[in-house]
């Protein structure tokens, strides 16, 4: 049998500390067909990230470059710092049939579902937001003003769920895994992208 297979944009979103790094990680690990789109922002490196790995990490002028030269898929400011994913990160892979994986938030997020109708986007939520302090201070990666921000942006963020196809409460993290990567199994099969020519 022959097939042709064109690539999945997936977007992943929701508030920090809801986990979305995490189930991105292990899909990226475990299911080859999906790459990441690695952003370029502004904010400072935290020590255990890597440039050109988690993002890229550039200068306010570089930005304001890509921007003059239109190089981005979408771009937004969060928390304060500016983040954007670029084309060149994107629509080669998709023409080429891989996967790719946009961890994103949901200004970010709603500018993709607006440019790309075939994208899939999934809304990552936390069973309550007692827990998703409890996450923020235990990844040990922002000062507590800065966990006090992701906190209040939390709210507004969680009333966007309604605007993505599928929704995941991570809670049990292989529970919210298993339920991930349904949703990425059953859209690799959808005609939109994956079509099987039977011979005679
Ligand atoms: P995000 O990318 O959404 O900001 P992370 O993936 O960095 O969130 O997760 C935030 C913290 O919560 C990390 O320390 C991570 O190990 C932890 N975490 C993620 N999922 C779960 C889960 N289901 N149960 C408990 N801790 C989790
Ligand atoms: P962090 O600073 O914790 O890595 O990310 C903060 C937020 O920025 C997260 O919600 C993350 O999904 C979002 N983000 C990361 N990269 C991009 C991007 O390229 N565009 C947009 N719009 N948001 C991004």
């Amino acid at each position: 049998m022959r097939e042709t297979r064109k690539g999945m944009l997936m977007v992943i979103s929701g508030p920090s500390g809801t986990g979305k790094g995490t189930l991105a990680a292990r899909l990226l690990q475990e299911d080859p067909s999906f790459t990441f789109s690695v952003s370029v922002t502004t904010r400072a490196r935290r020590s255990n990230e890597i440039d050109d790995v988690h993002y890229h990490f550039i200068s306010e002028e570089e930005y304001d470059r890509l921007l003059a030269e239109d190089a981005f898929l979408e771009h937004a400011t969060v928390h304060g710092h500016r983040y954007g994913t670029l084309k060149s990160e994107v629509y080669e892979r998709i023409e080429r049939g891989q996967n790719v994986l946009l961890d994103i938030d949901p200004q970010g997020a709603r500018n993709v579902m607006a440019q790309e109708p075939t994208c899939v986007s999934v809304f990552i939520l936390p069973p309550s937001y007692e827990t998703l302090r409890v996450r923020l201070h235990t990844r040990n990666t922002d000062d507590p003003v800065e966990i006090e921000r992701r906190l209040r942006n939390a709210h507004g963020e969680l009333e966007q769920v309604y605007r993505y196809q599928y929704a995941v409460v991570n809670d049990d993290l292989d529970l919210a895994y298993a339920q991930l990567l349904a949703i990425a199994r059953a859209e690799k099969q959808r005609t939109i992208r994956y079509f099987p020519v039977v011979e005679d």
